[in-house]
């Protein structure tokens, strides 16, 4: 691993913000914004009243730190810390895959 300068005070790593609570797998869908991807996360819920599995997505907003960097299409660990922003709680912790393009 090369290092990368990182100065976000956000960043797991290097900042002072910590992990705590959930973590997810998922797949990056946007990189539009500058600092913040969007976690595309696929997860299942069994529904009691049809006896079967519902297959659901959720689309959560992570900070995405200097030394990390995620693109679109890559798969991502994301880790909930405290509230970022108004609509950000989670940061990207590790890339588990990158994506083709
Ligand atoms: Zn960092």
């Amino acid at each position: 691993m090369n290092e990368i300068e990182c100065h976000d005070k956000n960043c797991p790593i290097h900042g002072d913000i910590k992990i705590r609570g959930n973590k997810f797998i998922g797949k990056v869908v946007s990189d539009k914004a500058q600092k913040t991807v969007i976690v595309s996360i696929d997860y299942t819920t069994y529904v009691p009243k049809y006896e079967r599995y519902l297959r659901k997505r959720s689309r959560i907003p992570a900070h995405n730190p200097e030394c990390i960097k995620a693109k679109k299409g890559d798969l991502v660990e994301i880790n909930e810390v405290r509230k970022i922003s108004k609509t950000k709680s989670f940061v990207v912790t590790k890339i588990i895959e990158r994506g083709l393009a």
